[in-house]
């Protein structure tokens, strides 16, 4: 008896409902096109955002960073493993950012699943977005905080919630602030004056928008104007400033709490010092570089725009990630393998990462994308034609 044959019962489930997912080729390269198995694909499934992944200031960066720092940390950073580029990188974030201090942790999942339980615990409270990403999910089971899920980019709700639960010790509300499925932004003014009234924690994702939203490129809240000093904003690395690892910005007291709680920082090596120094020239040129997220931005709108003429769905976007919503998992699955013949990859969305009937083709624009790849990508999608709903 192999006590792990359940597994291959459950592998075929996935398969018979449409819901088995298999790593794509793995790449040599990346850019706005790929090779994949031996074809070159329009890369419209990249967070790249910036198309600053292959910078050569960037690469450089990091490779000058391994020759003085080495390439592995060898230990925490509580041990011995934060380097010089660690130190530098979290002073310019919070310069960035406009906060006190910053904390760089290895990656955005770890810094959400580290700080949500850091900050609520039993005898709390936390308020969700219902479609908050996973890494903000997790923060909350490990919390043991009670979790409160309001509709998604519902303030409405939230503030009902927030007035017919009492009697906690304290209060957090996490929210996404660009939507990572739908390109949607969160109800950001509304939240934070919720916030206020209920005298509420607030956490606040920008994965996807630190580089791309706001005048100096902090993100949504930046955008909106809702940057109170209590904010706690976590952000990422790995996507639009092309480098990896994640970070939380916020008053002083925060991050040391952070690094003493926190059990993703306190108990994972460090952030590499060349991932750390390639972050750093990703936040130069994002200084130096205004247009590329002005143009990114503009080039969403015009894409929504030709999308909705054409008659797709493109749902509530209303930024760089654009999703065509098709509704079952096997017609998003069967579109996206029709792009892919004709040279574009632009992957389905299924369950779980999205609410079962709601699967999509999530397109994401990059500041690399000219605009011959973008129009091939509308002309393909136009001969695309999809069975009708059965
Ligand atoms: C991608 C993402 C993360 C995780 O960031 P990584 O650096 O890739 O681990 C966290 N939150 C949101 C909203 C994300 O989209």
């Amino acid at each position: 008896m192999n006590p792990l044959a359940w597994i291959d019962d459950q592998l075929h489930a996935l398969q018979r409902r449409n819901l088995l997912r298999r790593l794509p080729a793995a790449l040599k390269s990346q850019g706005a096109v790929v090779q994949c198995d031996g074809k070159p694909l329009v890369n419209f499934a990249s967070n790249d955002y910036l198309g600053l992944a292959s910078d050569p200031r960037l690469v450089e960066a990091a490779v000058n960073a391994c020759r003085t720092s080495g390439v592995g940390r060898g230990a925490s950073p509580l041990v011995c493993g934060r380097s010089t580029e660690h130190e530098e990188l979290e002073r310019r974030l919070a310069a960035l950012e406009g906060t006190e201090a910053a904390l760089v942790f290895p990656s955005g999942f770890a810094a959400n699943a580290g700080t949500v339980p850091a900050l609520a615990g039993r005898g709390d409270a936390i308020y969700a977005d219902a479609k908050n990403h996973a890494s903000l999910i997790d923060g909350c089971r490990l919390s043991r905080a009670e979790t409160h899920v309001y509709p998604h980019a519902d303030a409405a709700a939230l503030g009902r919630m927030l007035e017919q639960s009492r009697g906690y010790r304290r209060r957090l509300i996490i929210t996404d602030t660009l939507f990572s499925m739908d390109g949607d932004l969160a109800p950001l003014r509304e939240i934070a004056a919720l916030a206020e009234r209920y005298e509420a924690m607030l956490l606040v994702d920008e994965a996807h928008a630190t580089g791309v939203f706001g005048e100096r490129g902090r993100g949504v809240a930046e955008a909106l104007g809702v940057e109170g000093a209590g904010v706690v904003r976590v952000g990422t690395m790995s996507k639009a400033l092309g480098s990896a690892g994640g970070f939380v910005c916020g008053p002083r007291p925060l991050v040391e709490w952070l690094v003493n709680r926190a059990r993703s920082y306190v108990f994972s090596t460090a952030h590499p010092a060349s991932a750390s120094a390639a972050a750093m020239a990703a936040l130069e040129i994002i200084v130096a570089e205004p247009m590329r997220r002005v143009r990114l931005l503009e080039t969403a709108g015009r894409v929504r725009d030709r999308l909705r003429a054409q008659g797709w769905n493109t749902g509530a976007s209303a930024s760089q990630i654009v999703p065509v919503v098709v509704g079952a998992a096997a017609a998003a699955v069967q579109l996206s393998q029709r792009l892919r013949e004709r040279g574009y990859w632009v992957p389905a969305i299924r369950p779980p990462s999205v609410p079962p009937g709601e699967s999509l083709l999530r397109l994401s624009l990059t500041a690399s994308h000219t605009a011959e790849m973008i129009d091939g990508l509308l002309e393909a999608l136009g001969q695309c034609r999809l069975p009708p709903a059965t």
